[in-house]
């Protein structure tokens, strides 16, 4: 942090400014010119309240912040990228890995059917919420300990791992004992509670970024979990809401290339909530391979027509299978890319 003293300014004016900074625990380094003082800020304490004290200050000018208020998660601490490994699937590594199923597991013919189709068609990781955080209180909520019971069963049959979304830091403990990574949604991306809860869960977190967040608040929100113990996330763009409206969010696919300028995590496109639209998901699983994702959560169903949720956007089995078909050339190339920026990382 760097705070610019208005022209002029006493030397009472700046030891006032000096020592409010040592109270949050900083060091200062200020340099005097012969009209203004500048003082540099370093060390570690409480930025956001020390920053916003000064800037509050009459004498002070301007603040200007350097580093990012994210640490964990940024660049800087890390260069090269996080891998992930679930049940003998790395995020982050060498694969393009796909997360596919239902938006709610709904039966148990319906979840089997829905394995069995996304694992054929190549497939790593199960999706199916049995929490689900609808819109409106009448819609339907989830099979919940029914329905991750029933993912399990999928599990056992297909090989597949298990993804599943986690609402509240009460059920934590609960959902841990039957997913392999827990989902954290759009609408729950800032409760601070489940985030703190999920820095000592032990498994993966995918976190969503909020329908109405900045990539910055996004980050904040993934070193939260970090800070709290849990150094396995995975980062989500899902859409953001916009003036738009011939799709249901608006994919920001430019966050993806500047997530991964700014931080070491993977991430991953969800092209179905993204778009809203079966039709515009294939066209972009392929944007998201060719933008340099980590891989995709796709929405699929053996009968979108019959889905208790998000059936418009989701692709029957037939349909996943050929999107994943067209996908192959795709991710080939994504593959000699990986390789060509592993290889720059190990030299830089
Ligand atoms: C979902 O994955 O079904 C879901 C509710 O997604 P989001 O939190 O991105 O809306
Ligand atoms: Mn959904």
């Amino acid at each position: 942090m760097i705070i610019s003293m208005k022209l002029r300014s006493t030397r009472e004016e700046i030891d006032e400014v000096c020592a409010i900074v040592r109270h949050y625990g900083y060091k200062v380094h200020s340099i005097e010119g012969e009209e203004r003082v500048v003082i540099g800020v370093v060390g570690v304490g409480d930025v956001t309240a020390c920053f916003e004290s000064v800037e509050a200050m009459p004498q002070v000018d301007i603040v200007t912040r350097i580093s990012a208020p994210y640490k964990f998660v940024s660049r800087e601490f890390r260069k090269e990228k996080t891998r992930i490994r679930v049940d003998g699937i790395e995020i982050g590594g060498d694969e393009f890995v796909v997360m596919a199923g239902p938006c709610s597991v709904e039966s148990e013919e319906q979840i089997m059917k829905s394995a069995e189709g996304v694992a054929r068609a190549g497939a790593k990781i199960l999706r199916g919420g049995a929490f689900k955080p609808r819109t409106s209180p009448y819609d339907f909520q989830g099979m919940e300990e029914e329905g991750l019971k029933l993912l399990q069963k999928a599990k056992k049959a297909t090989g597949l791992a298990i993804i599943t979304e986690v609402m509240s830091e009460r059920d934590v403990e609960m959902i841990t004992q039957y997913a392999d990574i827990l989902q954290v949604g759009a609408r729950n991306m800032q409760n601070f509670m489940l985030l703190k809860a999920l820095g000592k869960c032990g498994r993966p977190v995918l976190l969503k970024r909020g329908l109405s967040s900045t990539v910055k608040e996004l980050l904040m929100s993934a070193e939260y979990i970090v800070a709290h113990g849990n150094a396995e996330v995975i980062l989500c763009e899902r859409g953001i809401r916009t003036f738009e409206t011939v799709t249901r969010n608006t994919c920001d696919i430019a966050a993806i290339p500047a997530l991964n300028e700014l931080t070491h995590l993977p991430v991953i496109l969800d092209p179905s909530h993204a778009t809203g639209k079966r039709s515009l998901v294939p066209a972009l699983c392929r944007a998201g391979v060719a933008i340099g994702a980590d891989g995709l959560i796709v929405e699929a169903h053996p009968a979108p027509e019959k889905a208790v949720s998000d059936g418009a956007q989701s692709l029957d089995l037939v349909q996943f299978q050929k999107m994943m078909d067209e996908l192959k050339p795709y991710v080939a190339l994504w593959q000699e890319s990986r390789k060509r920026e592993v290889a720059a990382a190990a030299t830089r």
